[in-house]
């Protein structure tokens, strides 16, 4: 079989949870918009939900129905897109909560939706989304009546302890916040190590839960282990792959592996990318392709019968350092190719 398996450790993921959720001043949430991360929804939700989560964040409504298929009547599913136009009859018949974001929004929830839940969300300096202070002010008394579920706002540095943005965002939370009767929301996976300060009531990890940073103490997820298709020996001053772009400059032994830049393993990773054979480490060589790449394993003593991209030896963070990204961008790139095993 040539096509790739991608491992998913469903007891680490569960684990990363519970630490993440012991952590927390308050309870912690599980975020799996995207497909949770790219790890597959279904089974992802199912083993969180069986840990002990309860609260749910997706990106869109499309996402939080399909959650809710998934996680059935029960966990609170929380959509940060709030509630868009079309979006109502999603958001009652899967019984989603909209952070709501705008005036626009919250009218038009409490509209089509009297009386069904709802969040706010704060924008306390991204500029991505939520209400500014000064359109909170004045909406404030009218959601408040209402009884949102949570008011959340988003850490735009979190990721970066001593940014003062840090700082700055969690005075602005306070003071948009101050005497309100709500719970509240403000940490993702960096805020929760920033310090209980940001905690609240409720912490948002999202990126933790899947093994990546900056979450540096949590167990790896992920393993992703490549088939070689073919190995050959190349000669002095042959070229292997697209363009030319690499030489033999002694006599080598080139494997040529089932995965390219359709499975996620971006192009421009080709020049800085290491694969694993057991733990020695081998280099690609020439372009990565769509569906091969080519790997030196001129120094193993054995020829491979596969490679480890992402596991044990090399983890999702180091993997996006050779295409100068974040693990998020590795994981949510994983195609649709791979046989997920969950393990
Ligand atoms: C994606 C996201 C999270 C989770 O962030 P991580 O860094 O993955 O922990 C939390 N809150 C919001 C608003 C998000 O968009």
């Amino acid at each position: 079989m040539a096509v790739a398996s991608l491992s998913i450790d469903l007891a680490a993921l569960s684990e990363n949870w519970r630490h993440l959720n012991a952590l927390a001043q308050g309870k912690a949430a599980a975020v799996i918009k995207a497909d949770a991360y790219g790890l597959g929804l279904p089974r992802v939700a199912k083993a969180l939900a069986k840990s002990g989560a309860r609260s749910f964040f997706v990106a869109v409504a499309e996402e939080g129905a399909a959650l809710r298929a998934v996680l059935g009547k029960g966990p609170q599913i929380s959509v940060f897109s709030g509630h868009m136009s079309q979006d109502t009859d999603l958001i009652r018949d899967a019984g989603l909560t909209p952070m709501l974001n705008s005036i626009d929004q919250m009218l038009r929830h409490f509209e089509a939706l009297p009386g069904h839940p709802f969040g706010i969300q704060l924008d306390t300096g991204m500029n991505r989304l939520g209400m500014e202070a000064a359109e909170w002010a004045a909406l404030r008394d009218l959601a408040l009546e209402h009884k949102p579920t949570l008011i959340m706002s988003h850490l735009a540095c979190a990721d970066t302890p001593d940014h003062p943005m840090n700082a700055q965002q969690l005075q602005c939370f306070t003071d948009m916040t101050q005497g309100v009767d709500a719970p509240l929301s403000l940490a993702a996976t960096g805020g929760i190590l920033l310090g209980s300060e940001y905690h609240f009531d409720l912490v948002r990890p999202g990126i933790g839960l899947y093994g990546g940073l900056p979450y540096v103490d949590a167990r790896p997820v992920v393993l992703l282990d490549i088939p070689v298709i073919q190995i050959r020996d190349v000669a002095v001053g042959e070229t292997v792959g697209y363009s030319n772009t690499w030489t033999a400059r002694s006599p080598s032994r080139i494997a040529t592996i089932s995965a390219g830049y359709a499975d996620g393993i971006l192009r421009g990773m080709g020049a800085n990318a290491h694969l694993y054979a057991k733990s020695s480490s081998v280099p690609v060589v020439g372009r990565i392709s769509m569906d091969m790449i080519g790997v030196d394993v001129t120094g193993l003593a054995q020829d491979p019968e596969h490679l480890e991209l992402i596991g044990a030896h090399q983890s999702v963070d180091t993997v996006a350092g050779f295409a100068d990204t974040i693990g998020y961008e590795i994981l949510t790139s994983l195609g649709a190719r791979y046989k997920r095993v969950y393990i």
